[in-house]
């Protein structure tokens, strides 16, 4: 599509990579029929098409009120449009410059501000969110189900392994922030099968959230910052041998490997930045690797595989998981409509509970569809969310791989 940015914006770095994406929409339309919000709310303007065209309206016109806001929150950033596009549209890459020039221009009301700023300053830092969070699954019986539903299920069983540097192949794992305190199971079975294969799974003790959510939330500041302090923490380790740095939670690993691009103008980052993006992998990557011929489960498993935005359409990452738990002894039930976001989508739960129930029951409908015993999915969001539904026991997938062991 033809486009008239701003000349002040055309100089920047972000403004001509803007109308670059802009440029390459040819406004057919097909992302739209892939669009969960689309096809929940049937409006042009809670699809991507419309989306784009509300960007484009206020990068060349400043023309942005709160009906640009409106749309734009409503947008779950799940990049099935990505996906579907023919022409390759970075749409989430436009998503995010949209979302940074309409918080400058567009004043929100002081319930959402307050509402940001506090998930801003909590969540990512698992030291204040701790007592919060603990307080809240204490209460959750006794909480308002609109409430409840936001409050993780206590996850207990996680255990303790054993001391992971004395593998002589060692690999780093993100703890990552909410992950560590509501599913502290799925790093700890991740060491168990790591350590069956011979490697060590190294939790970097001053890492911390890798900055998705400010990221999300328009606060690409913040989310640098996270991204320094990580790069931090992790390049000793690769530079002491570490093989790669094996993501367990597939929203942080779809961060991860943008810090090449969120830290390619510092000087001090871009290149450590770069090339540790370059050595990430998600867990099934990893996995899929290695020799896993024998390893079968005691009893077959009937699951259903939730695969999450950020694995299937985010780092477009499909099939390997699948591979993974049909290789176990695991019989995978068909789901329908497998492409479309459960409704987690970082803080969407919070900030957009109507379309996130929604989501979330259309998606409790297709898993439970076929009768399996669990689901099964790649990222601490999605598993909170369907979870909290308590309609199905919810797990992350290497929780089946700990239980699978090698045949003699
Ligand atoms: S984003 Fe892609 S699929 Fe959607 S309207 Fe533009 S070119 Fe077509
Ligand atoms: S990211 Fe997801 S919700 Fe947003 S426009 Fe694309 S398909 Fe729709």
């Amino acid at each position: 599509m033809q486009t008239r940015l701003d000349p002040d914006l055309l100089a920047t770095d972000a403004g001509q990579e803007a109308d670059s994406i802009l440029r390459s929409c040819v406004q057919c339309g097909f992302c739209t029929a892939t669009c969960p919000t689309y096809q929940l709310r049937g409006d042009e303007l809670d699809g991507p098409r419309g989306r784009i065209w509300l960007i484009k309206e206020m990068l060349e016109r400043d023309a942005a009120g709160p009906e640009t806001q409106l749309h734009l929150d409503r947008c779950l950033t799940c990049r099935a449009c990505e996906t579907t596009c023919p022409s390759g549209v970075r749409y989430g890459r436009l998503l995010e410059i949209g979302r940074e020039r309409l918080e400058l221009h567009v004043a929100r009301p002081w319930r959402e501000r307050w509402l940001r700023r506090v998930l801003l300053a909590l969540v990512p830092w698992p030291r204040r969110f701790r007592p919060l969070l603990r307080t809240g699954q204490w209460l959750r019986p006794m909480l308002p189900e609109r409430l409840r539903d936001l409050v993780p299920l206590l996850q207990t069983g996680a255990g303790r392994v054993q001391d992971q540097s004395v593998f002589g192949r060692r690999v780093v794992l993100l703890a990552g922030c909410v992950q560590s305190l509501a599913t502290p199971v799925t790093n700890r079975a991740t060491q168990r099968v790591l350590n069956a294969l011979g490697v060590g799974g190294i939790e970097a003790p001053h890492a911390g959230c890798c900055g998705a959510l400010p990221q999300h939330m328009a606060e690409p500041e913040a989310a640098r910052e996270m991204a320094r302090r990580n790069v931090d923490a992790w390049w000793p380790l690769l530079e002491q041998g570490a093989e790669a740095l094996v993501m367990t939670a597939s929203g942080c690993g779809v961060q991860v490997r943008d810090y090449g691009v969120i830290l390619a103008s510092d000087p001090d980052y871009a290149e450590r930045a770069y090339e540790l993006a370059q050595r990430t992998l998600d867990l099934s990557e990893f996995l899929i690797g290695e020799d896993l011929g024998s390893w079968q489960l005691p009893e077959p498993q009937r699951v259903a595989w939730h695969a999450p935005c950020t694995l299937q359409h985010g780092q477009r990452i499909t099939g390997l998981v699948e591979r993974l738990l049909d290789g176990i002894g695991c019989e995978r039930v068909p789901v329908a409509d497998a492409h479309l976001c459960c409704g987690a989508a970082g803080t969407y739960s919070i900030l957009q509970p109507q379309l996130s129930r929604q989501l979330r029951d259309a998606k409790i409908l297709a898993l439970s569809q076929h009768g399996p015993e669990r689901v099964v999915t790649a990222n601490v969001g999605c598993q909170m969310h369907l979870a909290a539904a308590e309609e199905l026991p919810v797990q992350h997938w290497v929780q089946l791989m700990a239980e699978a062991r090698p045949r003699p």
